[in-house]
């Protein structure tokens, strides 16, 4: 798996949030009992992993709800999770298609190609991409803080029956944050779908010449523009045409 770009320099997954646990326990609050041999270490990822898309009843691809106290979408942390990515070099397939530059912004934005070429379905706009995205973070993060959790048992500054509780505490963080970022996500990918389509549309609309939207549907197919932008300019075009023949 290549280095996360953004969200963890070093891998370790800490760099994505403050600590979010108490100091541990002072020596004297330990159990005399307490050892480390006796603790469960949960798999990473987890069983039964919440971060997954599905579809709902009418076939739209929804997000579980990981979190019922999810924090605000303009939080340090939902910021960082948005504008992660794993890839070393962010391309979408569409870019990478037409050997073109991309670029990330966050998730939920398309690339600048994508998006002024009316291209619908821009990686960064995939909800599947999105959840493994989110994936890579929680699993970085969660498995440097159950390993600090692990070590800080085996060198007796914690006692192994706050281990549980305090594991749970790592994943309620993470998932808290995770939610945020899915509802940024969602205003995200709502704010800019079909911009282009829509944009080139109103103005084919605006307009009653034909030779000049002829010459627009020759430039736009020349440089590739996505096939519905293109209908949605000649529709007008027969549009013009048949009102000037009725
Ligand atoms: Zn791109
Ligand atoms: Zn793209």
């Amino acid at each position: 798996m290549p280095a996360p770009s953004s969200c963890a320099s070093n891998d370790s997954g800490r760099s994505f949030f403050d600590h979010p646990r108490p100091a541990p326990s002072t020596p004297s609050s330990r159990s005399a009992r307490s050892t480390p041999e006796g603790l469960v270490i949960p798999p990473i990822p987890p069983t039964n992993d919440p971060l997954v898309v599905t579809l709902d009843t009418h076939g739209h691809r929804v997000f579980l709800r990981v979190s019922d106290a999810p924090l605000q979408v303009d939080s340090s942390h939902v910021r960082r999770l948005v504008q992660f990515n794993a890839a070393p070099v962010p391309k979408c397939a569409n870019c990478a298609e037409l050997a073109i530059d991309c670029s990330f912004v966050e998730a939920g934005i398309p690339c600048p190609p994508c998006a002024i070429l009316g291209i619908p379905d821009c990686d960064w706009t995939n909800p599947y991409w999105f959840a493994q995205n989110l994936r890579h973070c929680r699993d970085a993060y969660i498995r440097h803080e159950r390993d600090s959790l692990v070590t800080a048992v085996r060198e007796d500054h914690l006692a192994p029956s706050l281990f549980e509780r305090e594991f749970e505490r790592v994943q309620v963080w993470f998932y808290a944050s995770a939610q945020g970022a899915i509802t940024r996500f969602l205003l995200n990918a709502r704010a800019t779908r079909d911009l282009a389509v829509r944009g080139y549309g109103a103005l084919a609309n605006a307009s009653t010449d034909v030779a000049h939207l002829l010459r627009f549907l020759a430039i736009a197919t020349e440089s590739r523009m996505h096939p519905l932008t293109l209908q949605i300019v000649a529709n007008r075009v027969q549009t013009i045409i048949a009102s000037m023949m009725s």
